[in-house]
């Protein structure tokens, strides 16, 4: 069979607000690279999908907890989650970057001493901070969705947050008052997680409707889309 999941339904748990990857259009619709590769895939390989925008760690647990049949939400394919995950082949290089209001006197890491910054549970990102906080002698407050950090920092309660790099540039180009801090850190690229040894088919699926995406321009297309010309 070269279409390995045809005639099957998904119910595919997502982030909330992680645009460009995903986000709520102005009409409601889950939208971003995600959620159109998602549904380009499906369409190319013949499977329908139901997504559920729950948060990262939320999505991640439902997934555990076999209430989602797969993840697609800007996840990085890491070592350990591959103990516990199968991955689809990687569609999106990442990286985790720290970030402050424009305004702050906060320009590199250094100067984050003594300060809280905020992070997402569950998150490579989150992961990052925690290795370097005690180089950088500051202290970490998570939160489950990229607002409500971001929210933190505006309010002044946190001096910087952490998000995967593309999200945080994305943001910035949109016009939040936001700089970035330090370096991109490496966090491994973007997958689909099924449960291990669960769903190969869909594992196969993606990863062909993603190799004809490639080839057949959609996938450069939907990077534009939301991108411009450096996606
Ligand atoms: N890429 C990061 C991770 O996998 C963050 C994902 C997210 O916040 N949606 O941990």
């Amino acid at each position: 069979n070269n279409k390995p999941a045809q005639g099957k339904h998904y119910v595919v748990g997502t982030d909330t607000t992680f645009a460009p990857f995903e986000f709520r259009s102005e009409s409601g619709e889950m939208v971003g690279i995600d959620m159109d590769l998602l549904r380009a895939v499906a369409k190319d390989q013949g499977f329908s999908v139901e997504i559920r925008s729950l948060g990262f760690d939320a999505a991640v647990q439902a997934l555990q907890s076999k209430q989602v049949d797969a993840v697609m939400a800007g996840m990085s394919i890491t070592d350990a989650r591959k103990k516990v995950f199968d991955f689809s082949d990687a569609y999106y290089d990442s990286g985790v970057q720290f970030a402050a209001p424009k305004a702050s006197s906060v320009a590199k890491l250094e100067d984050l001493r003594g300060k809280r910054v905020a992070v997402k549970t569950g998150t490579a990102g989150a992961d990052y901070a925690d290795s370097v906080k005690g180089q950088y002698g500051f202290t970490t407050v998570a939160f489950s969705q990229t607002a409500d950090m971001v929210n933190d920092v505006t309010a002044g309660s946190s001096a910087a947050y952490v998000d995967d790099y593309p999200v945080v540039a994305y943001s910035i180009q949109q016009g939040a008052p936001m700089k970035l801090v330090g370096d991109k850190a490496p966090a491994g690229s973007y997958g689909v997680a099924v449960n291990k040894g669960t769903d190969p088919e869909l594992i196969e699926a993606f990863n062909q409707g993603l190799a004809n995406l490639r080839a057949n321009g959609q996938y450069d297309q939907i990077l534009a889309k939301y991108l411009g010309a450096q996606g």
